[in-house]
């Protein structure tokens, strides 16, 4: 596996071969096989996957999260070698944002800016689409790769890839999960045992909204769900079944619509999101 951490260095290794399709990974590290199941997808369609690890301080909200987020480099390139990733991009600050560095992105999120983790994450959705934008414009990948974990972040970047006419196709990757439920996240490392073992509350909860779409009203569901992730050391935030395709909030539940149910709790002191596809 090929290690760059400069612009000019990894561009100009890829550069060399136009005729080759390019699939891109981006991740902030502490991989775990979420991060690989997209790898592993990304081998098997595209000639080049090329991952990037990069803690983006732009799209954290809180010092504390930045501060703490798991670094665990040396494990990650070993977890990148087994699965055969081709090229990894490892860039500092100062070559993602270079002095007169200016955000060159300035999209219109609609709704998507002001809902769920939009509503309670101010200005985390603009850092994240100006860096993403930027990996684009150095990689130039043919496939961009994405889970489906942060899927109100995946609309968004396809919003992007759509105003500004990117040629780029977006491909979600499913939800991968710990064997009790508990979506995989470099976060999690950061939980207390007894929190951690509690975490399978968001999953379940999901699973219990997914039995109950139909049979009881959406608001209704969504309040109950509110109560059940209410447990002692967690606090939920949202709750909200949303149109799986415009992230829209649903009134009514109708067959012929596809739904999803997102949430966000505190776990502690960590903040956990989840899905599902009702
Ligand atoms: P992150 O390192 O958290 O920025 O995530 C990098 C990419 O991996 C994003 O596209 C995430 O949606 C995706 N991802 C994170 N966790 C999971 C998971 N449990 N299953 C599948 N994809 C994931």
């Amino acid at each position: 596996m090929k290690i760059f951490k400069t612009v000019d260095a990894i561009q100009h290794y890829l550069q060399n071969d136009k005729t080759q399709k390019i699939g891109f990974v981006p991740t902030m590290g502490a991989l775990h096989k979420g991060h690989l199941s997209l790898v592993e997808k990304a081998i098997e369609i595209s000639d080049i996957c090329v991952s990037s690890i990069y803690v983006n301080p732009t799209q954290f909200n809180e010092e504390e999260d930045l501060e703490n987020y798991p670094r665990t480099f040396e494990n990650d390139v070993l977890k990148l070698i087994d699965y055969r990733n081709d090229v990894l991009f490892y860039p500092s600050d100062k070559e993602i944002y270079p002095e007169g560095f200016e955000a060159p992105v300035d999209i219109d999120l609609k709704h998507l800016g002001n809902t769920m983790e939009g509503k309670y994450r101010p200005g985390h959705f603009e850092g994240m689409l100006n860096v993403v934008h930027r990996f684009l414009k150095i990689i130039e990948p043919d496939f961009l790769f994405m889970g489906q974990k942060d899927i109100q972040q995946a609309k968004i970047v396809e919003m992007m890839i759509r105003q500004l006419n990117l040629n780029v196709d977006l491909i979600l990757g499913p939800i991968v999960r710990e064997i009790d439920g508990l979506a995989m996240s470099s976060r999690n490392k950061r939980l207390k045992a007894e929190i951690r073992d509690k975490a399978t509350i968001l999953h379940n909860t999901l699973l219990w909204a997914a039995e109950n779409i139909g049979e009881i009203p959406l608001a209704t569901i969504e309040e109950v769900a509110m109560n059940r992730l209410s447990i002692p050391d967690f606090k939920p935030e949202y709750f909200k079944i949303v149109n799986a395709e415009s992230l829209h909030s649903v009134e009514e539940y109708r067959e012929d619509q596809s739904l999803v149910a997102c949430t966000a709790v505190w776990a502690d002191k960590i903040r956990l999101i989840d899905n599902k596809f009702l």
